[in-house]
């Protein structure tokens, strides 16, 4: 349909859709340093927000008070969702957003097929191809997202049917998903022209079953993979809304879908090594459940526990030379970065050289803790990642670990049979002295206990940590 900018040559809205795909480039290149990445962010906003504008002034497939009204409640959600959501939650968001991607994907290639159909065209294997990977990855994308947001969240338990039985689940709906397909791409050379009623119903038995798997595939995952599984889904709604791209022959959409198909992958492949978990264990394994281990916990800290307090500490870090800061999801849950920002630049005007060791899936997100230290402006150049860190453990006096449970885990690399083994840790342990700051010896998100806490140099300091924090602070001001 015209639209108002219809009396322009096409090649305007190519070239606006391309202006736009060199901005998303542009914005994810400032992404991958962390002192660019808010630019990036605006950049790659603002070129989404050109193609939306183009597209629908170019198009005007609704009156555009409808779609002005529809952007400006869209915008009003995902702004008060930005206020809003905790950081902690972001995880969630993500997968959340990842989901109405690939939703979104698949009912705009199903609605093509019926709108090609109901206007008298006829389909080419191209169009039902494309429409049919598109809703496959696509409802994949947006069930296994809803799943894996409700079990960050907490609200969606692990898979009633694991093992065998739920391989055998996926694999029949993978087949039943793939045949529908199948049908919906062959009809065309064998039968020619097909009336509408028969075409609709096959894509709907392709979405129903994709449904069953996208939901079955994330359920039976559990633990410490669903990092792994988050970025997994953000690249497949990239691959989704690419192929829809195809589907529709529309250019930003292709660019758009391939760039966050393509970094969603690396990003997984990146998080796969963090957690050393190849990407086919993560997803048929069925690990990092968690289970119980009650009682190999009180084999580990039964009377090898030692307590400290924040008197103590300040002793220790009276005679430092040098300290690391090592951050976990315990910091963002009591909102510590400043008073562990404070802490750090105290000891430094005392002359102590502080470093931070960030863990790559320390939190719940890629870069959880580099955001919230640098929103408490920590330096950039002090935090060490976890390669750059490690071997500089034994040469550091005082390691502080606050927040953090499974990354600095030694079971990672002592015990073949843990949930986390062969996943690289902070090896903390190397330093002199060790203080645990957290509220008790609960488990971190693996679910198992860690031998650190009852190791001889390791001192427990337990309590929130930004009040365990802000009592350090207190206690060092006191003692100059
Ligand atoms: P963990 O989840 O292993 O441990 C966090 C610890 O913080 C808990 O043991 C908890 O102990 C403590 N804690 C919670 N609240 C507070 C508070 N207010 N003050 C002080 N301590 C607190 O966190 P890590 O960062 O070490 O490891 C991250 C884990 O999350 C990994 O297993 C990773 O696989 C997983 N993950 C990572 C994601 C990512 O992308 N980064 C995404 C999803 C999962 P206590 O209750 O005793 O205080």
């Amino acid at each position: 349909m015209a639209g108002v900018l219809a009396e322009l040559p096409d090649s305007v809205l190519q070239l606006t859709y391309l202006v736009a795909g060199i901005l998303f480039i542009q914005g994810l290149r400032d992404m991958t340093h962390p002192r660019t990445a808010t630019r990036g962010n605006k950049i790659s906003s603002a070129g989404m927000f050109l193609a939306v504008v183009v597209t629908i002034l170019w198009f005007e497939i609704l009156s555009p008070l409808v779609l002005g009204a529809g952007l400006f409640l869209g915008g009003a959600i995902g702004a008060w969702l930005a206020v809003t959501v905790e950081t902690t939650e972001m995880p969630q968001l993500v997968g959340l957003f990842n989901g109405f991607g690939g939703g979104a994907s698949a009912v705009v290639a199903g609605a093509e097929l019926i709108d090609v159909l109901a206007s008298g065209g006829s389909l080419s294997m191209g169009l039902t191809a494309t429409a049919s990977i598109a809703g496959i990855i696509g409802t994949v994308t947006f069930w296994g997202s809803l799943v894996a947001a409700g079990k960050l969240h907490g609200v969606v338990g692990d898979s009633p049917v694991s093992g065998t039985t739920g391989h055998a689940i996926k694999a029949v709906f993978l087949v039943v998903a793939v045949a529908a397909g199948l049908y919906l791409v062959v009809q065309p050379s064998f039968l020619g022209q097909v009336p509408l009623a028969s075409w609709v119903p096959s894509y709907w038995v392709l979405v129903g079953a994709a449904s069953v798997l996208g939901v079955f595939l994330v359920v039976s995952i559990g633990g410490a993979d669903m990092p792994v599984v988050i970025a997994l889904l953000n690249s497949y709604s990239g691959l989704a809304a690419a192929t829809t791209g195809f589907v529709l022959n529309n250019t930003v959409l292709i660019i758009a879908g391939t760039l966050v198909g393509a970094s969603g992958l690396i990003l997984t492949v990146i998080m796969c090594e963090s957690m050393n978990r190849s990407l086919t264990n993560v997803l048929f394994g069925g690990l990092g459940g968690g289970d119980d281990d009650s009682e190999d916990m009180e084999e580990i800290y039964e009377g090898n526990i030692t307590e400290t307090s924040p008197e103590e500490v300040e002793m220790l870090l009276d005679t430092a030379d040098r300290v690391v800061i090592v951050p976990g999801y315990g910091m963002a849950v009591g909102q510590a970065q400043h008073a562990v920002a404070e802490l750090a630049s105290l000891l430094e005007d005392n002359g102590v050289n502080v470093e931070f060791g960030i863990h790559p899936v320390a939190g719940r997100m890629p870069g959880h803790m580099n955001a919230l230290l640098a929103e408490a402006d920590v330096s950039y150049e002090k935090m060490r990642e976890l390669e750059e860190i490690n071997p500089t453990f034994s040469q550091s006096d005082v390691v502080i670990v606050t927040g953090a449970n499974d990354v600095v885990n030694p079971k990672a690399n002592e015990d073949s049979d843990s949930p986390i083994a062969g996943m690289p840790v902070l090896n903390v342990a190397d330093a002199q002295t060790v203080i645990v700051n957290k509220r008790s010896l609960s488990p971190g998100f693996s679910g198992i206990p860690n031998p650190l806490f009852a190791k001889d140099n390791t001192s427990m300091l337990f309590g929130d940590a930004k009040e365990s924090m802000q009592s350090l602070v207190n206690e060092y001001k006191d003692g100059r």
